[in-house]
């Protein structure tokens, strides 16, 4: 590992490291996206909140925070995360997402990822902002409470009952969650039904609260749209690092 990170830091050095957004130099630690770039995602805006629990069918958590909208800025950085593995993102995104939440939880679960999605992809996004979240807030990760038994085909292309049924029993709990308060947490919302599956089968399970948090979720059209391609091809490429 210690040679890793000192090749790593050679690297650094020799091809320094660009924002995907807007391609000026940003230090090691800002990898991938400058301040100024990251500040300019919008909020979520609260006013949308009402249309996106309309179209959760039948919702079985009780409360819902979201950070951003999902504008051009945040599909660049969401796709390098999933897809270039850019990982350093996750954590700007549990910083960012930690701004917005309460934290009296006893424990924070992502929503999981099937064992051969992970094989495919290496890691879960969605672990990696639940583990920079639970690092911040110092709530204990639940990343075992839930297992995915079904792997179920990617969401992207499909509209809200195709996912409503893409992802029904896809999901079993694997620990004892009973009389605890869940925050739940994925990287996107779109129809909320991979959310709300999992929401249910924790408080099948006995949990007393389950919340869910996500990074972002489309609020227009355009945006909609934006996350429907996020599948296509890398927008911005990073230039080295
Ligand atoms: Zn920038």
């Amino acid at each position: 590992m210690k040679k890793f990170a000192l090749l790593t830091n050679i690297l650094d050095f020799i091809f320094p490291n660009y924002c995907l957004i807007c391609e000026n130099s940003v230090p090691a630690d800002k990898k991938y996206v400058c301040p100024d770039c990251f500040n300019k995602i919008p909020d979520f805006d609260q006013k949308h909140l009402p249309v996106l629990l309309k179209r959760i069918n039948h919702p079985c958590f009780d409360e819902l925070f979201i950070r951003f909208q999902f504008d051009p800025h945040f599909r660049v950085l969401i796709h390098h995360l999933k897809y270039a593995r850019c990982t350093q993102i996750a954590q700007y995104f549990g910083a960012a997402l930690a701004d917005i939440l309460p934290g009296n939880y006893d424990h924070i679960v992502p929503i999981p990822l099937h064992r051969a999605k992970l094989k495919e992809r290496g890691f879960n996004q969605s672990l990696l902002i639940a583990r920079e979240l639970s690092r911040i807030m110092d709530i204990p990760l639940g990343n075992t409470l839930l297992e995915r038994i079904h792997y179920t085909k990617t969401q992207t292309h499909l509209n809200r009952k195709e996912r409503l049924q893409n992802v029904a029993g896809a999901f079993q709990l694997v620990g004892v969650v009973r009389g605890k308060k869940i925050l739940l947490i994925d990287d996107v919302i779109t129809t909320g039904a991979t959310l709300n599956t999992c929401a249910a089968v924790l408080k099948n399970g006995g949990a007393r609260v389950v919340d869910l948090a996500a990074v972002a979720t489309p609020t227009t059209l355009l945006q909609e749209q934006l996350e429907r391609d996020v599948n296509g091809d890398l927008v911005s490429l990073q230039k080295s690092g």
